[in-house]
């Protein structure tokens, strides 16, 4: 097979997302859908292998193939069994939009939608993330693209509750982060002077990002109370609770949600 034979493949099978891959989106093709084309998935898995170029992936290495803005890729060996093919945008900023786009509330999963398809709904809505209006100051500390990827990964990890009384004027969804022994689950913690191992592990990475939206965050006025606040791909996230031991709550908020807006005032922004 030869590029143009491959690109000819491409076009003639179906592509689903994967949805239980939120944080690594992507789609692909089985075989079952279209048996004929055993062949030209094996030799397509074989090109990969041939003319691919070695990505790493979390800990594993991966050959992958770009073609027209794709890039494609196979998990099966011997290559002769290959009955699945992957493929995702080769743009980073476009899977990262995907990402964040498929956890808020605006995504509207169908039944065997593509990739492309989840893109037009992202364009059909909000094409670009909004700001509090103005500007801050140049100097204000921004944190690096490495640190807000590992702040994006972290807030991924949570199924994020909707806070239930304040949904008609100020809806917003929240993370908690107590110990088992207070959540009256596991029970894992010998109370409160003892938590155990993985209620630790959870509270210094929690810990961990309510200094990063400290660090960076700006102040934001609501109702009465200033709170530090961080706006991170069109939703800001604050705390509430001061020290930190005492912090048990992670919020959130749409940056454009219309009920909040009027009772917002952004201090820093000129
Ligand atoms: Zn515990």
């Amino acid at each position: 097979m030869n590029l143009e034979e491959a690109k000819q493949y491409i076009q003639s099978v179906r592509w689903q997302y994967a949805k239980t891959y939120v944080t690594a989106p992507h789609e692909y093709t089985v075989l079952d859908w279209k048996p004929e084309t055993k062949q030209q998935m094996i030799d397509f898995a074989k090109l990969i292998q041939e003319i691919g170029t070695k990505e790493q992936f979390g800990q594993k290495d991966f050959i992958i193939l770009v073609i027209d803005n794709m890039k494609y890729w196979v998990m099966d060996n011997p290559i002769e069994n290959t009955d699945l093919i992957n493929r995702t945008y080769v743009d980073e900023t476009k899977r990262k939009a995907i990402i964040d786009f498929v956890q808020s509330g605006r995504f509207n999963f169908i039944k065997s939608m593509s990739l492309s398809d989840i893109i037009k709904q992202i364009e059909s809505g909000v094409t670009s993330y909004i700001l509090p209006e103005g500007k801050l100051p140049q100097d204000f500390p921004k944190p690096s693209g490495k640190e807000l990827d590992n702040f994006r990964t972290y807030i991924l990890k949570f199924k994020w509750k909707s806070a239930k009384t304040f949904e008609k004027f100020s809806p917003h969804q929240y993370i908690l982060n107590f110990p088992c022994w207070k959540m009256k689950e596991d029970e894992k913690c010998k109370g409160e002077s003892e938590a155990c191992n993985e209620c630790n592990k959870q509270r210094t990475e929690f810990e961990k990002w309510i200094l990063f939206i400290r660090k960076y965050g700006e102040r934001c006025k609501m109702q009465k109370t200033v709170y530090t606040v961080l706006c991170v791909d069109g939703r800001q996230y604050w705390t509430m609770g001061d020290p930190l031991e005492t912090t048990w709550v992670l919020n959130r908020a749409l940056i454009n949600e219309p009920r909040r807006i009027p009772k917002l005032e952004w201090l820093d922004r000129q």
